[in-house]
């Protein structure tokens, strides 16, 4: 079986031919374009063209997502028109094939837990930490969707309450001290720069706290301690036996695994696997592809 997984960015639309067994037998990467249905069903309409054989369409999207009638339940500016379309039915009608759609931070996860770093695990917290603090957690291959589309929106959970507010108008939410966002907004409240005095990008201030920088050592050493609270948190509510921690920030991992180790140790209730993601930007698109390649997850999720 070979199917079609998309993946919608505020910038890229990333689109793959998977196989079965998750091997990506085609990539291809388009820019993102406003109105974004329409444009979207073009594209989707002409790769069909050229692959025929493709039997069904994965889409994972940024924003929140009713996954089971395949609508945008909440999207900021950034795709404007994009709330309230009802993709998984307009796309169904379109190409004939059944579609399903859901997060981009949830099919990251599905890949990781079904193929990547988490592949033999049962439940599965993936944390991604890019521009936000994105999470999804997967059980037994299910994805955890909650009643808005909303669960897992672990960059939202209030980490100092009172603290810096957040795009989603609360102060304190934990995407404002964990993400690369944030990193940079501290960057710059600390003023961290480098030798041509211009700000310090994360992965150089982690660095630096290598190298003794005694301002970037307390950053990196605040940074991995909230990452912990937040871990240490949801292992209260998820119980989960794996987390996989993804993104661009993780990927100067090896300068702070330690400090998060160090600090997640003693907040552990039961014994916790930490993983690096296997995957990098092409998890999305896999998650995606997977939402349609397992029939056998078709029939749990409608127990
Ligand atoms: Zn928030």
């Amino acid at each position: 079986m070979k199917v079609l997984g998309v993946d919608i960015g505020g910038t890229k639309v990333r689109m793959g031919i998977v196989g079965s067994d998750g091997q990506v037998l085609e990539d291809l990467i388009v820019p993102t374009e406003v109105p974004l249905y329409p444009y979207l069903e073009m594209k989707i309409l002409q790769i069909l063209k050229d692959h025929p054989e493709v039997q069904a369409i994965g889409i994972g999207t940024r924003g929140m997502v009713d996954a089971e009638k395949g609508v945008i339940t909440f999207e900021t500016e950034t795709l404007p028109g994009w709330q309230g379309t009802e993709v998984k039915t307009l796309l169904e009608k379109a190409s004939g094939l059944r579609v399903e759609v859901n997060n981009d931070a949830n099919c990251a996860s599905l890949a990781e837990s079904m193929l990547g770093a988490a592949k033999g695990f049962r439940r599965t917290l993936c944390l991604t930490l890019g521009t936000g603090l994105g999470g999804g957690f997967v059980e037994d291959g299910i994805i955890m969707n909650g009643t808005h589309g909303g669960a897992c929106e672990v960059g939202h959970t209030i980490l100092y309450p009172g603290g810096h507010v957040c795009s989603c108008g609360r102060p304190g939410c934990s995407e404002q001290y964990v993400s690369g966002t944030a990193l940079r907004r501290i960057i710059a409240e600390q003023s961290i720069v480098d030798e041509n005095n211009q700000l310090v990008s994360p992965n150089h201030l982690f660095q630096l706290a290598l190298e003794g920088h005694t301002v970037a050592q307390a950053v990196t050493q605040k940074f991995t301690s909230d990452l912990a609270i937040v871990i240490s948190s949801l292992q209260a509510v998820l119980d989960m036996d794996c987390v996989v921690i993804g993104g661009g920030v993780s990927d100067s991992a090896d300068s702070w695994w330690d400090l998060l180790m160090n600090a997640l140790e003693p907040l552990l209730l039961k014994p916790l696997e930490v993983k690096r993601a296997k995957f990098g930007n092409e998890a999305g698109m896999l998650g995606a592809a997977l939402l349609v390649l397992s029939d056998e997850k078709e029939i749990v999720s409608k127990k």
